[in-house]
């Protein structure tokens, strides 16, 4: 089978590695002319072209552009595709590109890797990313079940753990376990960083360590992929923010009245909670 990748940044570029470990004939499309000699010279790629033309021979093509660029990508795509090719994404926010692609290619499948590290690039990329790693896909009522089927095998080939919903259901669960933690984090640092003692402050950042390394991993990443976020999924991540602020009142208000056995009920809480989402 052929597949073709647009987009050979750190999702593409990993999905390149495995796919063509996997035996996988592997065509892939960037943007700029050095990224796809580096991904031909990293072994993400069989073949790598500036131009859409290539993925004529794909039977499926993986769209790991950045969000904005996955609808305009598949309207390029289209005139260079057969009937049979099933399209399907790698984007963080589901509705809203379901919504766009969904009417322009029917055989299209939204699917989101639950996957990354804090690098971009064809040069981030590494073999065996998705392995153990939920692997949502997103067909609505009118999908053709072959291009789900399709889809599937290949991401279970991955070793991905896959899983069905609605695109807007995808998008309220990953406000608040996925895109809420960018915004914290982000905050967690700014706030940091908003110490006015400057001598303090060098101690903080020589102080820091695997607490710090943990909170702020997500917030110190890739920012076209936070603004994305916000700009895709503004409302569910909005009411996770809300929400999230209210946490944060709360325990503003324990730590101020001295409520000691209301703050370990609520930590107690939230400590035995933790294990039911990993
Ligand atoms: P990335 O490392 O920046 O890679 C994106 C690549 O797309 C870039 O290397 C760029 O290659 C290429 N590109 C940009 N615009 C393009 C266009 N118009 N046509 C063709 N190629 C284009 O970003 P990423 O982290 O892989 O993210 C890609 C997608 O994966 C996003 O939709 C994101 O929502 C999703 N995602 C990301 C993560 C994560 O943690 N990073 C996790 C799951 C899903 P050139 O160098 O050639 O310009």
């Amino acid at each position: 089978m052929n597949i073709g990748i647009v987009g050979l940044g750190l999702i593409g570029g990993s999905l390149g590695l495995d796919l063509r470990a996997l035996g996988y004939q592997v065509l892939g499309v960037s943007r700029q002319e050095q990224t796809c000699q580096r991904a031909i010279e990293r072994g993400v790629v069989d073949d790598a072209s500036l131009n859409l033309t290539l993925l004529a021979a794909a039977d499926v093509v993986f769209i790991c552009t950045p969000i904005a660029a996955i609808a305009p990508t598949v309207q390029q795509l289209i005139p260079h595709l057969s009937p049979e090719t099933v399209l399907t994404d790698v984007g963080s926010v589901k509705a809203a590109i379901v919504n766009q692609v969904a009417p322009l290619w029917h055989n299209f499948v939204g699917g989101h890797p639950m996957a990354g590290t804090t690098d971009s690039g064809v040069d981030a990329a590494v073999l065996g990313l998705f392995a153990e790693n939920p692997y949502v896909l997103t067909p609505i009522e009118t999908t053709p079940t072959p291009a789900v089927k399709r889809v599937e095998e290949i991401v279970r080939s991955l070793t991905s753990r896959v899983y069905f919903c609605r695109p807007e259901d995808h998008d309220r669960a990953v406000a608040s376990i996925s895109h809420l933690p960018v915004m914290v984090s982000a905050g967690l640092i700014d706030s940091c960083m908003s110490e006015p003692d400057p001598t303090v402050l060098e101690l903080a950042q020589q102080l820091a360590s695997s607490g710090f390394r943990d909170t702020s991993r997500v917030g110190g990443g890739n920012p076209e992929l936070g603004i994305m976020m916000a700009r895709y999924n503004r409302e569910s991540i909005l009411r996770s923010l809300t929400s999230y602020r209210h946490s944060l009142d709360q325990l503003i208000e324990l730590i101020e009245q001295e409520d000691w056995p209301m703050l370990e009920k609520k930590l107690q809480e939230t400590q035995s909670q933790r294990p039911q989402f990993l």
